[in-house]
């Protein structure tokens, strides 16, 4: 088991485990439901987690990762909610309106 990635977003870490899945990377999301219970912890803590339960996927994990953060860093364009219709700015990984998640084919 490896961690890959945490992130304060859900929607980040959903989007990446369905990318390492489709890239036949075996991976787990962890604190993903602990979020509003956090208590004393220091809130990095509580941040959503994704693991690799291969190890000898790690580096191929990596590299998917930082290349979807590198594209959608670049991707700062408005998108649009496919559940309300509503025109989001590019920063945002979920409809504010509605709280549909961002489509993934819109980060790219
Ligand atoms: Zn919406």
């Amino acid at each position: 088991m490896k961690k890959v990635y945490s992130s304060d977003s859900f929607f980040l870490i959903g989007h990446l485990r369905e990318l390492l899945e489709h890239h036949h990377i075996t991976c787990i999301a962890k604190n993903e439901f602990l979020l509003g219970g956090a208590g004393e912890l220091p809130p990095t803590e509580c941040w959503p987690e994704l693991w690799i339960t291969e190890d000898f996927q790690y580096e191929k994990a990596r590299e998917l990762v930082e290349g979807f953060l590198a594209s959608s860093a670049e991707a700062g364009s408005e998108w649009r909610c496919p559940a309300c219709g509503e025109g989001i700015e590019g920063q945002f990984s979920a409809c504010w309106r509605c709280g549909a998640e961002r489509p993934l084919d819109s980060w790219s």
